[in-house]
């Protein structure tokens, strides 16, 4: 819980960006951290509140602000807590990027590494391909969507977010106005009172289809037919709709049961040049543009040869795997939510990929299997999720020795403290990282990784 006290207002500069891309200010001794506040700037800031032993400011008034200072495009971004750069300029969050993953390593792995110069995007604005949000009521039942606010569960509302796919908007708004005028009342968290939860958004970059789903408290609500009639009457570009039922008083979003309701029941895009059905609750990467960016670099640093087997572990829909398919001998992935690994053996019958084959499982469990009975492969793809593998997992790599790992993470923490855990064995030779949410904190990184002879 953080410690609230009375407010003291001090001149400070800011010397550096921390993990989270808040500014971090020294003042004899001590560190503060401020929101949008960036390296070279001075500000008068209040220290608002203490939380784990670091003190936390706010900006009063900038007195010096950075040359990388812009203004931003969204009105809200400041108190949403989606972006923190939108006033950063795009080339400063990039070098951010790449001294975050190199510091890193430094502090968790204890390793002074190169890393490459971050690849970013030509239009760093709405590339996300995936929106979800709440919905709040305003005054007797005008119903509105957004983002939570920063730490905190208040709706700030969203008319446009700049780094989300343009088409969501005016579904969102539909949505918002429909459940107004039909009084199909959100979901309130306090009082577990409510229909519909949230409502998410995938859009497909290479086809034109769009899925709607609604999370909702119980599996009817009031009105759900008249409410979809008139929702594909104002947005016929939706080619899917499906409810996902979520009962419980949680803070997560999906719930386990999921029913079409119009379509398909999924959506379809293509990813360097495989095509991909993605149902509700499979991974997909959220920036499309820069994904084709990342899973080519990977191939490059995997270096594959006609004969090699590969491995995709933590596979998602069976992306990597399938595009490294095309081009070695056998790819075998590994993805723990069954419907997504159901999803990749779907998608290499769709593509004619038929040396490629999916298992729902642990990662973990399944490759410690493959060590036991001395499986062999060449080339190891990991894209793990953000708290990264484990001891388990990577002590059967160790044994089964793939003469190659590519490593795909979106934690640089994680990611150093796995590699350092690898490094008895293998030698890094590249860090990539690569601009999969711009305006954002976060970054992707790839590692190439051989084995040491
Ligand atoms: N490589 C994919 C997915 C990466 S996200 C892509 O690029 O799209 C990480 C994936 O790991 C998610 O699909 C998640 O469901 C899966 N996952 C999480 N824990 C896992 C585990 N213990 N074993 C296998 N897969 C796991």
């Amino acid at each position: 819980m953080p410690t609230f006290f009375k407010p003291e207002t001090i001149r400070l500069s800011c010397v550096d960006l921390s993990f989270e891309g808040l500014g971090v200010c020294k003042d004899n001794g001590r560190v503060v951290f401020v929101e949008n506040m960036f390296p070279g700037e001075e500000a008068d800031v209040e220290i608002a509140y203490q939380r784990a032993g670091s003190l936390f400011g706010r900006v009063v008034k900038l007195t010096k602000p950075s040359p990388d200072r812009i203004e931003p495009r969204c009105k809200v971004c400041s108190i949403c807590g989606g972006c923190q750069f939108q006033q950063y300029a795009y080339k400063a969050q990039l070098s951010y990027k790449q001294s975050k993953v190199k510091e890193q390593f430094r502090k968790i792995a204890h390793m002074d590494v190169e890393v490459l110069p971050t690849l970013g995007m030509n239009d760093p604005y709405f590339y996300r391909n995936k929106i979800q949000m709440p919905f709040g009521l305003v005054g007797k039942g005008k119903v509105y969507c957004g983002f939570y606010k920063k730490g905190s569960h208040v709706i700030v509302p969203i008319e446009k977010c700049y780094i989300e796919d343009e088409r969501a908007e005016k579904i969102l708004q539909t949505v918002c106005s429909l459940m107004t005028s039909m009084q199909i009342r959100p979901y309130d968290e306090l009082s577990g009172e409510g229909a519909i939860r949230y409502a998410l958004i995938r859009t497909s970059k290479c086809f034109h289809d769009i899925m709607l789903t609604l999370v909702t408290a119980s599996d009817r609500f009031a009105s759900s037919e008249r409410f979809l009639h008139a929702l594909l009457e104002t947005c016929p570009e939706i080619t899917t709709v499906v409810q996902n039922v979520n009962p419980k008083k949680t803070n997560v979003i999906l719930g386990e049961r999921t029913k079409t309701l119009f379509g398909r029941g999924f959506i379809r895009d293509a990813l360097c040049g495989v095509n991909f059905r993605i149902s509700p609750k499979s991974f997909y990467q959220t920036n499309p543009t820069m994904t084709e960016t990342l899973y080519e670099k990977a191939m490059d640093f995997a270096e594959l040869m006609p004969n090699d087997v590969v491995f995709d572990a933590y596979s998602g829909i069976g992306t990597i795997g399938m595009i490294a398919a095309k081009r070695c001998k056998k790819a075998i992935s590994v993805e723990i939510v069954r419907e997504a690994a159901r999803d990749a053996i779907a998608n290499a019958k769709d593509n004619g990929i038929a040396n490629f084959v999916s298992y729902a499982d642990d990662a973990s469990a399944f490759i410690t299997r493959m060590a036991c009975v001395g499986d062999h492969i060449d080339v190891l793809f990991m894209d793990p999720p953000r708290k990264g593998s484990d001891k388990r997992f990577l002590d059967a790599v160790i044994k089964l020795k793939p003469s190659r790992i590519v490593y795909v993470s979106c934690d640089p923490s994680t990611l150093a403290r796995d590699v350092a855990y690898l490094s008895k064995s293998y030698k890094i030779n590249k860090i990539q990282p690569v601009d999969l949410f711009p305006q954002t904190f976060h970054v992707e990184t790839i590692v190439e990784l051989t084995l040491k002879k």
